[in-house]
């Protein structure tokens, strides 16, 4: 029999009931959350696309690990099977678990940077640029002029701009750079990965240098798989074997296990060097937990380890997650609704700024673009763009990211195809009338991470 279509390699056992509501109840939620989806209860939300973190539904398997885990203080035989499981996926030898991602970066950075640092990266994300200059580093962007281009199709937007790296090396010295930052399918260009070539190059460029290449490998799995689609001679290659290779190119790496990983919490520090390792854990007690936890519980601990083993266990699970994601990109795409393109691994990237001409750009096109799209239907967003992107800690002025976008994450295992239908319907609907959305004025800033916490009103 030839097979024409792919479908979900599981079935369901287990439901969670959902409820929709009327417009007028979420125009009173979205105000209460002063116009800001992270402020919103999800019982007021129908479909979650806010975030693909921490929001995946576990394997029956998972579960069962939940109830073995150990929860011994020290020495947990659930650390022990995450050590393995790492290892085996990932290549690392050496494993610091953390509660999330953020904490693997934060003594990451602590350990490597020192005032006056600078660390490159491809584009930048959130909380690990935070951490990176919080230790005293200045971030550098060093992605291709292409990953800032909504309308570029090339296939790997994620790459590093080598001639931009070989510069920064040049004018402040190898010596002022610890490492380099390598996100693999780089969360906020889209979900777009980078190629084998590339990080190879990069991994060769750092080496003469002598800058350590570490990798934000939150996403590794989903880059394997465009790797497989998209880079001569890696076709015949399983997902398994690509991610070896890929961590292969460094030398350490930061997880936020929330993502590929299956899991609802947790993360990891992964590290070759053991010197490095042991500076790691001295911090890693005082800030997450004893070496053998960290940030996590033995059940948790469980659970990842098995997540880790089915995330790459047949290519399978990553193409039904990647597909997922192009089934709605191919449905908003046909309707002429402008996406970042190509479809990411993650999620589907509305272009606000082409979408709500009318909204100057301090008025946060893409934030009120995410709270229209929550009143005229329940589906839940979230803004990527100039709230996301914060303050210039220099001259006070907001940073102008050349994207402005609003994200509508899928989690893994969650949603079906019908789900995917409603949601591209009601963008389509959206846009019929785009002159209806109005911008918006902060009423509360915070001062670092903004994003997560800000409250706004729409502009009179
Ligand atoms: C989510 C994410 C992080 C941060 O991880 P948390 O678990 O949320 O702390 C870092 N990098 C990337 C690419 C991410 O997607």
């Amino acid at each position: 029999m030839s097979r024409h279509s792919w479908a979900e390699p599981y079935k369901i056992k287990v439901v969670e009931p959902i409820r929709m509501t009327t417009r007028e109840e979420r125009v009173v939620a979205a105000r209460e959350a002063g116009y800001n989806t992270f402020l919103m209860r999800s019982e007021d939300v129908y479909i979650d696309l806010l975030t693909d973190s921490g929001t995946s539904a576990m394997s029956d398997y998972q579960w069962a690990g939940m109830m073995i885990g150990d929860e011994a203080y020290a020495g947990s035989r659930s650390f022990y099977n995450l050590v393995e499981a790492v290892h085996d996926v990932y290549g690392y030898e050496e494993l610091v678990p953390t509660h999330q991602g953020r904490g693997a970066e934060h003594i990451l950075s602590q350990i490597l940077i020192k005032d006056g640092d600078y660390v490159p990266g491809n584009m930048y994300f959130t909380t690990t640029r935070f951490h990176q200059e919080h230790a005293g580093g200045t971030f550098v962007d060093v992605i291709i002029d292409e990953a800032h281009d909504p309308a570029s199709l090339h296939p790997f937007k994620g790459n590093i701009d080598l001639d931009k790296l070989q510069r920064l090396i040049d004018e402040v010295g190898g010596d002022k750079i610890p490492y380099i930052s390598v996100e693999t399918n780089v969360n906020m260009a889209g979900g777009q990965p980078m190629s084998m070539a590339n990080l190879k190059a990069t991994y060769e460029l750092c080496h003469q240098h002598g800058i350590l290449v570490m990798l934000d490998a939150t996403r590794a799995v989903e880059n394997a798989w465009f790797i497989k689609q998209r880079e001569a001679g890696y076709n015949d290659k399983t997902v398994a074997e690509i991610m070896r290779e890929i961590c292969s190119y460094s030398d350490g790496a930061t997880v936020s296990s929330k993502k590929d990983n299956l899991v609802n919490i947790g993360g990891f520090l992964a590290l070759r060097d053991p010197e490095l390792a042991k500076a790691a854990r001295a911090l890693l007690v005082a800030f997450e937990g004893l070496h053998t936890y960290g940030g996590m519980s033995g059940r948790d601990m469980e659970a990842l380890a098995r997540g880790i083993r089915e995330m790459v266990g047949t290519d399978d699970h990553v193409h039904a997650r990647v597909g997922q994601v192009e089934y709605l990109g191919d449905a908003l795409i046909k309707a002429g609704v402008p996406i970042i393109r190509p479809v990411g691994g993650h999620g589907v990237f509305l272009d606000a700024k082409t979408i709500l001409p009318h909204i100057p750009h301090d008025q946060f096109p893409a934030q009120a673009l995410t709270a229209a799209l929550y009143i005229e239907s329940g589906v839940r967003g979230m803004e990527r763009g100039v709230v996301s992107a914060g303050r210039d800690k220099g001259t006070g002025d907001h940073h102008y990211p050349k994207l402005e976008l609003v994200r509508l994450a899928i989690p893994r295992r969650v949603y079906t195809q019908a789900h995917m239908d409603v949601t591209a319907e009601a963008v389509i609907d959206l846009l019929q009338h785009p002159e209806s959305v109005t911008g918006l004025q902060f009423t509360y800033e915070p001062e670092s991470l903004r994003f997560f916490q800000a409250r706004f009103e729409p502009v009179a």
